[in-house]
């Protein structure tokens, strides 16, 4: 039995996503996936919102994309949001509330990525997320699938939508039954789907133009300054 989860979605709670809760449940529903993970950054705010508007046999793991010193860091199943600190401290923090911690594309190096204590992440991390859709170079993953296989470690999958249509772009690909966490935990995970993926982030420069321009227009018809 395979199950197929997408570990890493953005709602409006992000800044740089404006897909409402309602939007994401569609369409990981629609997708066929077995459950998704809500990874906005640094907030669960809108965990609850996607769980209620999710069919019954759409699992809504509760989760956080920290903004550590470093990278990023995938914190899923918590119950609060981690603080944003240095690595080994966020991961310190996922394991007191029973979560489990997965290095969010640690190596695209065009966005914040890890550059320092690699080693001491490996020996604590629970996993490592090797197939990212928004990562448009194939390099990234790359060196994250060979850093997990040189440590160890399980390997997910996550689309990063900030766009519903972006959703189940790349998934983790869970065998067996059990927790979503318990699987990452045993190594029974693997990821899937396509990374390469440029108009993901067109889309979030014209959402970040548009949000940018109304707020523009909003200041000259005011006729006020900030
Ligand atoms: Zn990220
Ligand atoms: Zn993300």
């Amino acid at each position: 039995m395979t199950r197929r989860y997408d570990l890493q979605v953005h709602t409006n709670a992000s800044p740089c996503s404006s897909t409402p809760p309602e939007r994401v449940a569609e369409a990981a529903a629609d997708a066929g996936l077995d459950g998704i993970a809500v990874t906005d950054h640094d907030t669960l705010a809108n965990v609850d919102a996607v769980r209620d508007a999710a069919p019954a046999d759409l699992e809504v793991i509760a989760g956080v994309e920290v903004t550590t010193t470093e990278g990023h860091l995938l914190a899923l199943d918590v119950t609060e949001a981690p603080p944003r600190t240095d690595p080994l401290t966020v991961i310190d923090r996922v394991h007191e509330q029973g979560g489990v911690a997965v290095l969010s594309h640690p190596f695209d190096t065009l966005r914040q990525y890890y550059k320092t204590d690699l080693e001491a992440l490996a020996d604590v991390v629970d996993g490592i997320e090797a197939m990212n859709s928004r990562c448009v170079r194939r390099r990234f993953n790359d060196r994250a699938a060979s850093f997990a296989a040189a440590h160890d470690l399980p390997t997910t999958g996550g689309s990063d939508a900030h766009f519903p249509m972006e959703v189940d772009r790349a998934y983790t690909v869970v065998e067996g039954g059990g927790s979503l966490v318990d699987a990452v935990r045993e190594g029974r995970v693997r990821p899937g789907g396509r990374g390469r993926y440029l108009s993901g982030h067109v889309a979030t420069k014209l959402h970040q133009f548009r949000t940018a321009s109304s707020r523009a227009v909003g200041i000259l018809t005011s006729g006020r300054f900030p």
